[in-house]
């Protein structure tokens, strides 16, 4: 196969990014796949969102209203659903929905599914591979995981922007949050805000759980924010989005971002020698370094070459 060419992956050529993408999860360790993912991972161009909640809490047709809202304001959008059914299981919890929310024949959205089933090893490596490749290319870049908290497919560690979504009557996320279970959300959104008074409810007990853990006090620069929204009436979609918007903002602003990104990639760095190499890897690897800016792609395949002598 001739190599993908970087420049055509950020030319919005979706193909060459399908190709980039199947390099990413077949041969991740192979020189070309670093250089695609360092050459993407040097130059950032958008914002990334990840969106979570259990399973039929409406985040599939939420996506699909955020990227009709992107797509009509003229941004371009790139998709990761991660799918963490399990090979024995066999099922796939996302399946082929959130294809249905998109216009294939728009060359400004791409979706790309992550399934545990196809692969062994850490999917949220290879999530945070596949999104260093889609940020290089797209305004924003969704990532949609279904559950919270599990380490498997948290996404904490490859976004800028956690939203997560709460069902009206569903109390048992918001007892996690306000038990700590839960990392804190940039944005929580209460998803069918056209059910009512049970919505209302479910936007008062996110507010007194984000109250109860001290979240939304100043300190941070960001108050978590709370949101209804609704898919039938269209009600919270533009406030999801312009939340979205100013929480990326500070973080730019405060030079929190690049900071936040760092720290991920040495997180992402960490999981990648530890999979790839066992505790005893870790342990002969000693302490590992990545300055501000390098890329962890580089980085893995020096430590994995001193392991490997
Ligand atoms: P996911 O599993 O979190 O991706 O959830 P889905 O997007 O598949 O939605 C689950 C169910 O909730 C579907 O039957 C949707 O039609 C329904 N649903 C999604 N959004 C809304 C909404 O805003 N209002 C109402 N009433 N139902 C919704």
């Amino acid at each position: 196969m001739p190599p993908i060419s970087f420049e055509s992956v950020v030319g919005g050529d979706k193909a060459a990014l399908a190709a980039a993408l199947a390099e990413v999860e077949r041969a991740p360790h192979e020189p070309a796949t670093i250089e695609l993912l360092t050459r993407a991972y040097d130059a950032p161009r958008g914002q990334v969102v990840g969106v979570t909640g259990p399973p039929g809490v409406g985040k599939s047709t939420l996506m699909g209203a955020v990227i009709a809202k992107l797509r009509a304001g003229g941004r371009t959008v790139g998709v990761i659903a991660v799918d963490p059914s399990s090979k024995l299981s066999g099922g796939a919890l996302l399946g082929d929905r959130i294809r249905l929310a998109t216009d294939p024949h728009d060359a400004g959205v791409f979706v790309r599914s992550m399934a545990a089933r196809d692969r062994l090893g850490g999917l949220a490596e290879i999530t945070a591979a596949a999104m260093v490749l889609m940020r290089a290319v797209y305004d924003v870049v969704l990532i949609e995981t279904v559950g919270v908290g599990q380490s498997e497919t948290d996404v904490a560690g490859a976004v800028d922007t956690v939203v997560f979504c709460v069902q009206p009557g569903s109390g048992d996320t918001l007892q996690f949050m306000k038990a700590g279970i839960v990392e804190i959300p940039d944005i929580v959104v209460v998803t069918k805000s056209d059910v009512g008074a049970a919505a209302r409810q479910a936007c008062a007990d996110a507010r007194t759980a984000l109250h109860i853990t001290g979240e939304g006090e100043a300190g941070a620069g960001w108050a978590t924010q709370v949101l209804a929204v609704s898919t039938v009436t269209g009600e919270g979609i533009d406030q999801m989005i312009a939340a979205m918007d100013e929480h990326f903002a500070i973080l730019a602003a405060e030079g929190r971002l690049e900071a936040n990104r760092n720290a991920q990639a040495m997180q992402w760095l960490t999981a990648a020698v530890r999979d790839l190499f066992g505790r005893e890897g870790m342990r002969r690897a000693g302490e590992l370094t990545l300055e501000p800016g390098e890329s962890p792609f580089v980085r893995l395949a020096e430590v994995a070459a001193t392991l490997d002598a």
